[in-house]
């Protein structure tokens, strides 16, 4: 919660003053209009909040992820929804870390400078689902370039971004010791792609979330857009999808307190059976218990943060954050809506929209199951079911 010890206090004033300037009326038109929230995007843009994880060398603001998940949170605690244009942050950090000088020079500038989306990750594939090692989508290098052919789905954003990051196999899964290894990424320049052997399909889908079905049929990309070593991208784009991790935890804090936001002054407001209805434990108890698994979520999130930042093992509290902190906006999420009674049904109280948009972060960017099975495996050493 903003406090008057909050260290971050400048940086949330500065954002929600941003967000202030779009209102509810806003983001709602954009979801029943299905459209993508470009002003929205372009002011953040241009206040260069999408380039704060960009060190300044680079013309970004060179912020952690802990100011960055904070720029987030509060997108979605004005109501907004970060999904938009979150890809733009944590892709960031795959190139960042893992770039070669040439490959930052290139992209950053003109990524901080708005000239440039980076907003696009291409991980999932629709036969493999969660079994990320097993993508069947392959780049083949020949002389100066590689061929890619396969398959993904679910890509986010691509039809709002200049640039996608890729992961494909580059080793087939039979001739590599272990089958994390042999998997590479790419910067995919989608201008020069789509048409010309990437296909673009969108889905539509129960939350304004622009995402695809996209098909490579001998996609060339130059060998230079190859982020690191060959063979190594799947150790790359965990990083990344650590800190993707934060950043949704970060959001769904965001959410949360929106919900309490919007339930607690409902509740003292509504009188049913003359009095409000607020004054029933009932009606209390679930609130509040959606509130401590906020504020709780919260403390996990920053210390992922920490560690993410300090450049120390961060995957347990990225998971354990995102695990917290999407239950908890769900479990806040429900009680805005029960509490709203046929109100939360009625798309001008928002509750509706922000209901199916925090829904999705118990299944995306990684399911609540799978990070029970990291912390069974990963962290307690208890015998690995797959
Ligand atoms: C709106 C949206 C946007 C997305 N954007 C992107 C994007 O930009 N880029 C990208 O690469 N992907 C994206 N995704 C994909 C997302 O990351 C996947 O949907 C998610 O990781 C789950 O994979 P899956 O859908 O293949 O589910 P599956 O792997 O088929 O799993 C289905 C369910 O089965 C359960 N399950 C699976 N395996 C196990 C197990 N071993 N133990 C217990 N339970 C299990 C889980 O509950 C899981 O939710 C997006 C998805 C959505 C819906």
């Amino acid at each position: 919660m903003l406090t008057a010890t909050d260290p971050h206090e400048e940086l949330r004033t500065a954002v929600r003053a941003l967000c202030a300037t779009f209102p509810a009326e806003y983001h709602r038109r954009i979801d029943r209009e299905h459209a993508y929230p470009e002003a929205f995007v372009d002011a953040l843009t241009k206040a260069g909040w999408l380039a704060a994880l960009i060190p300044e060398a680079y013309g970004g603001s060179g912020l952690g992820l802990a100011e960055a998940s904070v720029i987030m949170e509060e997108i979605n605690r004005s109501g907004g929804n970060s999904g938009a244009c979150h890809g733009q942050m944590y892709n960031m950090g795959t190139l960042l870390r893992h770039g070669s000088e040439a490959q930052k020079r290139r992209y950053l500038p003109p990524i901080a400078a708005g000239e440039l989306r980076l907003q696009s990750m291409g991980v999932t594939e629709p036969s493999t689902g969660t079994d990320t090692t097993r993508i069947k989508t392959v780049a083949v290098r020949k002389g100066d370039r590689y061929v890619v052919n396969g398959q993904k789905v679910w890509i986010s954003r691509v039809q709002h971004s200049d640039l996608m990051i890729l992961l494909a196999r580059t080793t087939p899964l039979s001739e590599v010791r272990r089958k994390s290894e042999g998997l590479s990424i790419f910067i995919v320049d989608l201008r020069e792609a789509v048409g010309s052997g990437l296909t673009v399909r969108p889905i539509p889908n129960m939350v304004n979330h622009e995402t695809n079905e996209l098909f490579f049929d001998n996609l060339e990309i130059p060998a230079e857009n190859l982020i690191g070593e060959e063979g190594l991208g799947f150790r790359y784009i965990l990083d990344g999808l650590n800190a993707e991790r934060v950043l949704i935890a970060a959001e769904c804090i965001g959410d949360g307190y929106w919900f309490i936001d919007k339930v607690v002054p409902y509740v003292k407001e509504r009188i049913v059976f003359d009095r409000p209805i607020g004054q029933n434990q009932g009606v209390q108890f679930p609130i509040a218990e959606a509130y401590i698994e906020i504020e709780a979520a919260n403390l996990m999130r920053f210390e992922a943060c920490r560690r993410f930042d300090a450049h120390e093992p961060a995957g347990a509290q990225a998971n354990m954050a995102k695990y917290l902190a999407a239950k908890a906006a769900w479990e806040a999420a429900n009680a805005c809506l029960q509490f709203h009674g046929g109100f939360g049904f009625a798309n001008e109280y928002d509750v509706e929209r922000k209901f199916r948009e925090t829904r999705l972060y118990q299944v995306a960017p990684i399911s609540t199951n799978l990070i029970l099975s990291y912390i069974a495996e990963h962290v307690l050493g208890l015998p690995r079911s797959f």
